[in-house]
């Protein structure tokens, strides 16, 4: 089907938008008159902004109901509207901002939805059975993976109501300034890493000795549940004098791993209330679409994942900073709308020390994919958080402990974004892409979500839904966010997705804003 066969097909998010999208696949050649429109001044590419009516110099461009630049020049209507035609407004300040002052609707339960689960000792719910191998400085990791190799191959057929072996490796512990400020944040990432729902509550430890991050400081008494008859958490000791030679090393790890997975091959999973689910959801590789199909199909989800008492975790700071005003007005409470903001001015500093802004997140292939810049970003990307009252913040490395619609404070990269969620106690994940990115973790599904059919048909044994349906007409946004929620409840219950079935694992990256020594 060529572009000129089709009938042309514009996008337009809000009835004040002086630009629309252009939907059709290889964009619309020079000529094509747009329905109810004026006729194309040069050819545009798919996903990009057309001007639907002359804008003049300094004239504000809006999409989405919201100022997303100013035009540097004159731009006719029918023109292209690229990113070197617009002037970025600043950022709003984070003084005078609505504190909660809209409060969303309360939206109707949702019951009656469950998934197959693991039930753990903390009360939270794994929608896998991983052994997990929690490490306390990256010089081990090389045993580690060795040892996490042989128990692959040696143990787990004799365990098979495990899922796999998840070396937690990291490039902390060691050459670190761990009492500077910020340095608490990947300490207290991987301390809630290693009690993530889908590790079963089983803590299993690999020190070198020498560290700076030593066991005792990973996990303070209380920081992680323990067995009967354990006081403290199970930790091998590479330097222990015990150990003579590598060999003795490797089996001492697989000998602990054997009490681990024995009692994690005992679980079963059993039925319960969608309510368990804790979901993180983000973009990555996004273009102009990611905000007209796949992330309002997850703010659909989000919605009646909080409907049905789950957790749903957004994030992705720099991405949602140009919608502070919207963020804090739906804040369930004052207190949470200063929590926002106070996370928000962490990130403005925090960016400000390296000499930069929130412009630095957009990508060439954003903008080679429609997205002029971090303003029009964030208005796409912040619409996977849904309509529900945000009811709290997670601040970077810290873990959920509550339920409903949070705000998990995180940057944008995609692996650390993914680290903190899990942190945070994620047990599902939501992430959608336009570009395409190949993007999965070894310790928790991660659901993918074209924003394009053709990308979904391209990479068709890569994306767990195409949500490019909503541009071409065969499904709306709610039909294709209860496509999602469905989904959800399959993959958590054990359908395996596509990252899962070819083992797409990216490591972990933590965020450190601390020095390096
Ligand atoms: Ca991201």
């Amino acid at each position: 089907m060529t572009a000129a066969a089709t009938v042309p097909v514009t996008v337009r998010m809000h009835e004040s938008d002086n630009v629309a999208i252009v939907g059709n696949e290889g964009g619309l050649p020079a000529g094509t008159a747009l329905p109810g429109g004026p006729v194309l001044q040069q050819a545009v590419p798919q996903a990009h902004k057309v001007a639907l009516v002359d804008i003049a110099a300094g004239e504000p461009v809006i999409r989405y109901g919201v100022v997303i630049g100013r035009a540097r020049a004159a731009i006719a209507a029918g023109s292209w509207v690229h990113e070197r035609l617009l002037e970025m407004p600043a950022a709003r300040e984070l003084t005078g901002l609505p504190m909660a002052t809209v409060q969303p609707p309360s939206l109707p339960p949702l019951e009656g939805h469950t998934f197959e689960g693991y039930r753990n000792a903390d009360g939270s719910v794994g929608t896998r059975n991983l052994l997990a191998i929690t490490q306390t400085v990256q010089c081990v990791a090389g045993v580690v993976e060795v040892a996490a190799e042989r128990i692959r191959r040696e143990l787990l057929p004799q365990f098979p109501n495990v899922d796999g072996v998840v070396a937690l490796e990291h490039g902390y512990g060691c050459g670190v300034a761990i009492d500077a400020p910020g340095a608490e944040i990947p300490i207290r990432t991987l301390r809630h890493l290693a009690r993530n729902p889908n590790f079963g509550g089983e803590v299993l430890v690999v020190s070198l000795g020498c560290e700076k991050l030593q066991p005792a400081r990973l996990l303070p008494p209380g920081s992680i549940p323990l067995a009967a008859g354990e006081e403290t958490a199970d930790v091998v000791c590479l330097q222990d004098a015990q150990h003579v030679g590598f060999e003795s090393m490797v089996r001492s790890i697989v000998d602990r791993a054997r009490v681990h997975l024995e009692r994690l091959n005992a679980r079963r999973r059993e039925t319960v209330p969608a309510s368990e689910l804790v979901v993180g959801v983000q973009c990555g590789g996004s273009d102009a679409f990611s905000g007209v199909t796949a992330n309002p199909a997850v703010g659909v989800c989000a919605d009646l994942l909080v409907r049905a008492g789950a957790t749903v975790m957004f994030s992705e700071t720099t991405e949602v900073r140009d919608g502070v005003a919207q963020l804090t007005a739906r804040a369930a409470s004052p207190e949470v709308a200063q929590a926002i903001v106070r996370e928000m001015a962490w990130y403005d500093d925090y960016l400000q020390r390296g000499g930069v802004d929130r412009s630095a997140n957009t990508t060439p292939g954003n903008k080679a994919g429609g997205l002029s810049n971090i303003v029009e970003k964030a208005m796409g990307s912040i619409v996977k958080s849904g309509s529900a009252a945000i009811a709290g913040v997670v601040p970077p490395g810290e873990r959920a402990t509550q339920r409903g619609l949070l705000y998990a404070a995180t940057p944008a990269s995609d692996f650390i974004c993914g680290t903190l969620q899990l942190a945070a106690g994620m047990n599902l994940h939501v992430f959608t892409t336009g570009r395409g990115t190949p993007y999965g973790l070894a310790a928790c599904p991660v659901v993918k979500v074209a924003t394009r059919s053709e990308l979904a048909r391209r990479w068709h044994d890569l994306m767990d839904l195409d949500a490019g349906r909503i541009a071409s007409g065969e499904a709306s946004v709610q039909e294709m966010g209860w496509a999602l929620f469905q989904l959800l409840l399959e993959v958590a219950s054990g359908r395996r997705t596509w990252a899962e079935h070819w083992k797409l694992e990216n490591p972990l990256a933590l965020f450190n804003p601390a020095p390096i020594t």
